[in-house]
């Protein structure tokens, strides 16, 4: 994290060049991992995040409240806050998700690409119908751990029964709008007013295959060809997730320069905002960046060029509280919210 690398996305230097006060990391573990090993994977994974903050003590801080984020703010560091991504981490305990969050998580988002033993993902065949009991109960739980509940990655229908279980607001950390681009990940107008009508928070991802109805088609026609590509890397990096994101990157980029996929532009990333607004309000916006996560667009190819953001709402006319509030601001106000239900929550006598 210490120095400006030249891969990658974020990195110390290119957080502070991009004036990012503020970035959520996601413990991501992938759905081949199962069971206890995947548990252990995510604690793995905070460990190593934990490690890093312990070596730049001058540049971060983990932060697990709003209180927290403010305060590294003023003294002038950047705040690390927590996601687990994919529920299976859990291994279908609710002490395991306690855990979690004794240890700073803040949100988790409940599948990745596969349905888990309580929940549907909206890149697997339907298991339950959306949640489980089960399901329903870790989102209480969450409730009252004062974790968020993030959507992204799970199926419409579990989408709804979150939206309908949780007391706190609910998260999207990092989809876009179906309407530009119709892939399973995105979200409907229909659920992104759903989501900004409880009081929840859509963050708009930088992902390519996400942004442009144009990569996402080319991408598909591509499908075998990337396959060998995915498969070469495997075998080359294991399970260096990282590693093999780079190199998915690299490959994207060459399809791109030798015209087999279509250049996507950051200004895309803008489109997606405004639509969301338009529909939602900017009081229910905010960034997914996935950073290190997905495929970046031509001009946001990491977190040094977040200002890019601020210049391209201000040419569209936005205003600088609405701009504060996509920058950050409801995502503080939604962690705000979910931390004061959760102390509701557990100065209830319990039923
Ligand atoms: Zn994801």
């Amino acid at each position: 994290m210490g120095h400006r690398d030249a891969e990658g996305c974020v990195d110390i230097p290119r957080l502070r060049a991009g004036g990012v006060s503020a970035i959520f990391f996601a413990l991501w573990v992938p759905v081949e991992i199962t069971g206890a090993a995947a548990t252990a994977r995510a604690f793995d994974l905070l460990g190593a995040v934990e490690e890093q903050i312990r070596r730049h003590p001058d540049a971060l801080t983990l932060a697990a409240s709003v209180k927290e984020v403010r305060a590294a703010r003023e003294r002038n560091k950047i705040a690390i806050l927590l996601g687990v991504e994919g529920g299976h981490a859990i291994n279908n305990d609710l002490q395991v998700l306690g855990q979690f969050a004794a240890r700073g998580v803040r949100y988790m988002t409940l599948t990745h690409d596969a349905a888990t033993d309580w929940a549907d993902s909206s890149n697997d065949a339907p298991r339950h119908g959306g949640l489980t009991d089960f399901g329903r109960e870790v989102v209480r739980e969450m409730n009252r751990l004062g974790m968020l509940a993030d959507i992204s990655h799970v199926s419409d229908q579990a989408f709804r029964d979150v939206i309908e279980i949780s007391r706190a607001p609910v998260i999207a950390s990092h989809s876009c709008c179906k309407t530009i681009c119709n892939a399973p990940r995105n979200l409907s107008d229909e659920l992104i007013q759903a989501l900004a009508a409880r009081g929840g928070v859509f963050h708009i991802t930088f992902h390519n295959a996400f942004l442009s109805q144009e990569y996402a088609n080319a991408s598909k026609a591509l499908a075998s060809e990337s396959a060998v590509r995915k498969q070469a890397t495997k075998q080359k990096f294991g399970g260096n997730e990282a590693r093999k994101l780079i190199e998915g990157q690299r490959t994207s980029d060459e399809f791109i320069r030798t015209g087999k996929l279509p250049q996507v532009r950051w200004e895309k990333i803008i489109e997606h905002i405004d639509h969301a607004v338009r529909l939602a309000g900017a009081d229910h916006v905010g960034l997914g960046s996935d950073f290190d996560g997905a495929f970046m667009p031509q001009g946001m190819q990491d977190a040094s060029q977040i200002p890019k953001i601020t210049e391209g709402l201000l040419s569209l006319g936005y205003s600088e509280t609405s701009i504060a509030k996509i920058l950050g601001g409801n995502t503080l106000r939604a962690m705000g919210e979910s931390e004061r239900i959760a102390v509701e929550l557990r100065s209830e006598p319990a039923s």
